[in-house]
């Protein structure tokens, strides 16, 4: 009997029920075995009756007497019992819970584990969760640490830890370790069966912990591995055949002609990109800075470098804003270098996309900027030497992966998503980082303030002000439980109430992300000319857009947003020669949103930031891991500086040894199944 049965045949239960698991994703036993717990509840401590603390859980061993079931006057069905140890009783108090008639019998020992909440004058126990007792130690759903996991309607935790049990006991030792040995002794890491058994049901804290570790280093490893193998064969499988780059001349040349020095950042990153392509394989790279941390001027100087060594180069955004605002600034700072750079997107005449597309294959054109439409079929280069993406999480894999196949390019991605180094080597493995830290001199700090809701009428009267001195503004609306058409709904909502109630005098302007493509470009274009003055927006507004005239971010329901995703926004002012401010709108008291609100008036660096995110919420909240797709990770935090480290180290070791991972056709097998990372879209 294998461990890939299905589950019905290891497990006595109701069709009902297998659906369910079935929804949870568990098919086979080995899903049951492998589905571990979201937490935990630490009951291995009794409390006695006697000293029972209130509005918290205690676990209580006792004889449970005089139950008596009724129906409240609203139909509600109410269970009620005494509950009593060597040092006094209690009342106990169940709501809904029927079947309890069927199974609390009088006299007998049991433990429960519930708040004791106090009411009409005494102390009751309410709804407490119930077990018979076994011998100390035994107990499966109380007296010890307690696997709570992910339920759905019908699977409880109780339920999933009574079949659990048994089937751990019978099947657990089959499941396979596919770790090697010597990493596992290496790393000090517990025995796998022992870790799996451990997880469901910890004999003690400090097992649990050794238990978690063991399981999150696996799950790492294998990512690192996946990632290490995917760049060792984009390096030495790949076709490349171009000569390496040295510095040309005229990479110098540019750099002299621009109107400021680089930052060290600006020159650390654009040294390593450049001993990147004296390698005779290609450039995997990827560059993070925050916005204006001057990212586009580092990629024009490699795009230089590559052309005058006679090679064509492109560079992709995920935007036709963007992409057209990217052409802009190449076209100007290539201008004095005689190089033949156009721009082809969407919205391009078909009669012009089909003349760049021509130059491209015959090699008239050096370089070229665009969105998507640099992707399609008929666009070939004659010899592409370095493709550039800008935003790269807003690509699938499959189309950097066209790009890539244009003669394996040097490949240099950019992101203005500064997420912290930890996470970004998981995320994006299979490229090397390299990361602009630093601002370029001079550039001014946004006023940032949390502007309470007694306040709101003043700022709003002091934005009027400023836009009648020629400022602009952003209204960033509210998310709205990840639906679109809701907040589409409440952006129109804000824009009329702020257009007839607050600013009757100004022009507003609404952008959301179900308009058309043009009909966006459309309003951008008025906002941009200072035709509209305040653009209140959706969450869409986020990438890149440059007006330097925007001076104010005001930004609704802020605490709803990730700190990484509220830098974003406040990113899009501060760009010109004016002070600027942002404001945070909030209703809600979390300790937790306000930390993060804190935080953003006090920090200004995105990777600060992130790494604050990156602590108070956990790696699945932070802006630019989402959209890239996180890995699929049960045990694992990204937040794990220490296991990630561990792992990474041991899977470059091994990929190093042994890239092909022939000698562990297990691993190869696993990772080959792995999703990848950088599922999109
Ligand atoms: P990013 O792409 O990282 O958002 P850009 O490359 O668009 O940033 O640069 C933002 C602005 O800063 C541009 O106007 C650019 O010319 C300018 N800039 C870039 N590097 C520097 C520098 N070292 N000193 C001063 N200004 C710079
Ligand atoms: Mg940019």
């Amino acid at each position: 009997m294998s461990l890939s049965q299905p589950i019905s045949r290891a497990l006595r239960t109701t069709k009902a029920h297998l659906s369910r698991l079935q929804e949870l994703g568990i098919q086979t036993v080995q899903d049951l075995l492998l589905f571990f717990p979201r937490t935990y509840d630490d009951k291995s401590q009794y409390t006695c009756i006697a000293e029972l603390k209130t509005d918290e859980v205690n676990n209580v061993r006792g004889i449970i007497s005089n139950i008596f079931h009724k129906r409240t006057k609203n139909g509600k069905y109410l269970t009620k019992a005494l509950f009593s140890d060597e040092t006094g009783s209690i009342e106990v108090v169940w709501f809904n819970q029927p079947y309890l008639k069927r199974v609390l019998v009088s006299g007998k020992e049991i433990v429960l584990s519930g708040k004791a909440k106090f009411g009409f004058g005494k102390l009751s126990l309410q709804s407490p969760s119930f077990e018979e007792t076994k011998k100390e130690k035994e107990q499966t759903h109380t007296g010890r640490i307690i696997p709570v996991y992910h339920q759905t309607e019908g699977i409880t935790s109780k339920w999933l830890r009574e079949k659990l049990e048994p089937i751990l006991k019978e099947w657990g030792s089959k499941l396979e370790d596919i770790l090697p040995e010597e990493i596992r002794k290496e790393n000090d890491l517990m025995d796998y069966h022992e870790a799996v058994k451990e997880v469901h049901f910890p004999t003690s804290e400090e097992k649990l912990e050794e238990a978690k570790k063991r399981l999150s280093f696996d799950e790492l490893f294998l990512l690192q591995l996946k990632a290490l193998q995917k760049k060792w064969n984009w390096q030495n499988v790949s076709v490349h055949d171009q000569k390496p780059m040295q510095e040309h001349q005229d990479l110098r040349n540019f750099l002299q002609n621009l109107p400021f020095e680089l930052t060290n950042a600006q020159v650390r990153t654009l040294n390593e990109i450049l001993s990147d392509i004296k390698q005779n394989y290609p450039m995997s790279r990827l560059v993070q800075g925050d916005v204006g941390s001057g990212k586009t001027v580092v990629a024009g100087a490699v795009m230089i470098n590559a052309i005058k060594h006679g090679y064509q180069t492109a560079l992709m955004a995920p935007t036709e804003i963007l992409a057209r605002q990217h052409y802009q600034t190449l076209f100007k700072l290539f201008s004095p270098f005689g190089i033949n750079i156009q721009f082809i997107a969407g919205s391009t005449i078909q009669s012009q996309k089909e003349q760049i597309a021509n130059d491209l294959k015959t090699g008239t054109v050096d370089a070229v900027v665009g969105t998507h439409a640099l992707i399609q079929e008929n666009i070939g280069f004659k010899n592409l030497g370095l493709a550039v993406i800008d935003e790269q999480h807003r690509f699938g894999v499959k189309q950097r992966d066209i790009l890539k196949s244009n003669g394996s390019p040097h490949l240099l991605s950019l992101s203005a998503t500064p997420i912290p180094r930890t996470l970004a080597m998981t995320l994006y493995g299979d490229q090397d980082l390299s990361i602009i830290d630093e601002l370029p001199r001079g550039r001014q700090q946004i006023i940032t303030r949390i502007v309470p809701e007694k306040k709101r009428l003043d700022a709003y009267h002091w934005v009027e002000e400023q836009v009648k001195m020629g400022r602009q503004a952003f209204v960033i609306c509210p998310l709205i439980d990840e639906s679109d058409v809701l907040e589409v709904k409440s952006a129109i909502q804000e824009f009329e109430y702020l257009q007839e109630h607050i600013f009757p005098r100004l022009k507003l302007g609404l952008l959301h992300g179900k308009m058309k493509a043009k009909e966006k470009d459309e309003i951008m274009e008025l906002f941009k000319q200072n035709k509209t003055n305040i653009l209140v927006s959706t969450s869409v507004i986020e990438v890149g857009i440059d007006v330097p005239n925007a001076t104010i971010m005001m930004i609704e329901g802020a605490d709803r947003f990730g700190l990484s995703q509220l830098h974003q926004f406040r990113g899009r002012v501060g760009r010109g020669e004016h002070q600027s401010y942002c404001f945070l709108f909030t209703n809600k008291k979390s300790e937790n949103g306000k930390k993060r609100l804190h935080a953003m008036v006090e920090h200004s660096s995105g990777f600060k930031l992130a790494e604050i995110d990156l602590e108070l919420r956990g790696h699945g909240e932070i802006y630019g891991v989402r959209q890239s797709g996180i890995p699929d990770l049960k045990m694992a935090s990204l937040s794990d500086a220490l296991t990630l480290n561990l792992a990474r180290e041991a899977a470059k070791k091994l990929i190093a040894e042994d890239p092909q991972l022939s000698n562990y056709p297990k691993l190869q097998e696993k990772i080959k199944k792995m999703e990848e990372v950088f599922v999109n879209d």
